[in-house]
C-alpha cells in the first residue's frame, strides 16, 4: 500500500532530477522521473489512471510548450496539500496536468488565466476550455457546447492549428 510519504518522496525525486537536467528538457525529465516512480505504486482509481495515462503519453504531448513553470517546483511542492492519499494524488495530478497542457489565455467568464487547449474527440476539433468554470470556446473565441469527450491534444494536433511551432 502506497503512503503519502512515498508519493511525496516520488515527487521530490522527480523535481531533483529535473533540476539537474538541461533547462530545455527539464519538464520532460520531470515527467519521466515521475512516471518511473509512480508506475505500479499509485492505488487504482480515476485520478491515478488519468495521471498514468498522461505520463505514458508524455513524449507525444506538448510538454515543452506547457504551462508548468518548472523553476517553481520546489516552492510548489511545499505548498501542495499532503493531508490524505486522495489530496496527494490530486496534487501530483495537477502538476502533471499543467506539464502536459498549453495555455489558451484568459477566461472571460471567471476572469482567470485558465483556458487550455483540448481536443474534442467527438467533433474532432481543437477547443479552448476553462480549467475552473468549464467555459468552452472554439479557436475563434465563440462560445460552444462541449461534447464532454475532451483529451489532451498531441503536439502534432496543436501544430496543425498553429498553436505551437514544429521543432
Ligand atoms: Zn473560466
Amino acid at each position: 500500500m502506497t503512503t503519502i510519504q512515498e508519493l511525496r518522496n516520488s515527487l521530490k525525486h522527480a523535481i531533483a532530477e529535473a533540476e539537474h537536467a538541461n533547462p530545455s528538457c527539464s519538464k520532460s525529465v520531470f515527467l519521466d522521473a515521475l512516471r518511473d516512480c509512480l508506475m505500479g505504486t499509485l492505488p487504482s482509481g480515476p485520478a491515478s489512471d488519468r495521471i498514468l495515462t498522461l505520463l505514458k503519453r508524455s513524449n507525444e504531448l506538448p510538454v515543452f510548450n506547457s504551462r508548468l513553470d518548472e523553476s517553481d517546483l520546489r516552492r510548489r511542492e511545499d505548498c501542495l496539500s499532503w493531508n490524505s492519499l486522495d489530496s496527494s494524488i490530486q496534487a501530483i495530478g495537477d502538476l502533471v496536468w499543467e506539464a502536459t497542457t498549453v495555455s489558451a489565455g484568459d477566461c472571460d467568464e471567471c476572469m482567470g488565466e485558465e483556458l487550455v487547449y483540448l481536443w474534442d474527440a467527438v467533433s474532432e476539433r481543437m477547443v479552448k476550455v476553462c480549467d475552473l468554470c468549464s467555459n468552452t470556446l472554439d479557436l475563434e473565441g465563440r462560445r460552444i457546447e462541449s461534447t464532454g469527450r475532451l483529451e489532451v491534444p498531441t503536439r502534432n494536433q496543436l501544430e496543425a492549428v498553429s498553436v505551437i511551432e514544429s521543432d
